[in-house]
């Protein structure tokens, strides 16, 4: 099977900031221990050099308003008004490039999706896209424009059904927001609930409205919910709402920030059920274009995006990290030697409350939400 990686070195070169949670130096850091494991040069593989997206691609979602404060921000000083575009202190600083940033994330994504809407690929992985917060005139969760959404709008203009899986730990909302409405996009998104994490929504009462009700899908997981029970929700949830809906190409946003050791939030994931989930997606797609998401303690992002690769290709890594690789990054914080993480569980009275709210959502989902979706003719 053939498939794409959009990548290139220039994803590296900016920086949110010091002390600012995404780094996008874990895209270089991901590549490279792809490579390290000899998955770039397979025979069906294609490596694409990502070039940015043209200002109209942007438009597809984002407002030209917005736009152009985007592009007076690309200098990285300060600009008039920047407050009520989201951007400035805090989420989403002003740096230099953040437009030019923008463009070439939301470029790589359009040609994962030009080369899996083509045929010319199954499959085709974007490791800088994924960013599903960004509002049509406002930037939000570390996101300044929002991939997901302009390449299913692209799809979406040539008459595809969409479907869109998001396992990132905070909810896909600005991907919901914008297809809240209709009926062509599915949008399904399991992640910690909103009650104490950011954005504060994506519970299980929104389902869309009007022609949209019913293709908005959300599972929210309790806190320290384990792979076992994202395993479990994503098994009953998933692929029935797949099979019904029927989708030319799914979209997934493959965010790795639901891990134990990921200290934005309270989810407790490991490599093991990320791979679970990564297979049971490439199972139901009929075409498949996998973006990347969240992910802030770097290691984890190298290794489960490439565990993720390594799937899309049908190749069985080696659980230890190639030597080389591990010389070249002494500092990035490797703490074990090893590709995949250990199992991990959560136990006693704790789990069982877990296991009772997660067995109630999914159930509601079953018998609610699931019987709106109308298969195609
Ligand atoms: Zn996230």
């Amino acid at each position: 099977m053939k498939t794409a990686f959009i990548y290139s070195d220039d994803f590296a070169k900016y920086d949110y900031g010091r002390g600012h949670p995404l780094k996008p130096f874990r895209l270089k850091l991901t590549y490279e221990l792809i490579k390290a494991y000899g998955l770039l040069s397979l025979p069906d593989v294609r490596i694409i050099e990502a070039k940015p997206a043209e200002e109209a691609d942007l438009l597809l979602y984002h407002t030209s308003d917005y736009i152009d404060v985007l592009k007076a921000a690309n200098g990285g000083l300060e600009i008039p008004w920047e407050g009520s575009y989201g951007l400035g202190f805090g989420d989403n600083p002003v740096f230099e490039g953040v437009f030019d940033w923008s463009r070439l994330v939301v470029g790589a994504s359009l040609q994962a999706t030009e080369l899996v809407d083509s045929g010319e690929v199954p499959i085709a992985f974007n490791i800088s896209g994924g960013l599903h917060h960004a509002r049509a005139s406002r930037a939000s969760g570390f996101c300044y424009v929002n991939d997901p959404v302009i390449v299913i709008s692209s799809l979406l203009k040539k008459g595809r059904r969409v479907a869109y899986i998001d396992i990132d730990v905070h909810h896909g909302d600005g991907v919901q927001d914008a297809f809240y409405h209709t009926d062509k996009v599915l949008t399904i998104s399991l992640h910690e609930s909103g009650r104490r994490l950011f954005p504060g929504t994506g519970f299980e009462s929104e389902i869309g409205e009007g022609k949209g009700r019913g293709y908005s899908v959300n599972v929210p997981m309790p806190p320290f919910s384990d792979d076992e029970l994202f395993m479990y929700a994503f098994n009953e949830v998933v692929p029935s709402l797949i099979q019904r809906f029927r989708p030319d190409i799914v979209v997934s946003q493959l965010g790795v920030d639901s891990f134990v050791t990921d200290r934005l939030a309270h989810l407790n994931c490991t490599t093991n059920g990320f791979c679970e989930v990564v297979r049971k997606i490439k199972d139901i797609s009929p075409r498949w274009i996998a973006l990347g998401g969240g992910g802030y303690e770097i290691t984890n992002v190298a290794k489960a995006w490439t565990l993720a690769w390594a799937i899309m290709n049908n190749v069985d890594l080696p659980d230890e990290l190639p030597q080389a690789f591990l010389e070249q990054h002494p500092l990035e914080g490797f703490r074990s030697r090893k590709l995949r993480d250990e199992e991990y569980q959560e136990r006693g009275p704790r789990k069982e409350m877990m296991r009772d709210e997660v067995r109630r959502i999914v159930a509601g989902i079953s018998e609610n939400v699931l019987p709106l979706i109308t298969p195609p003719i």
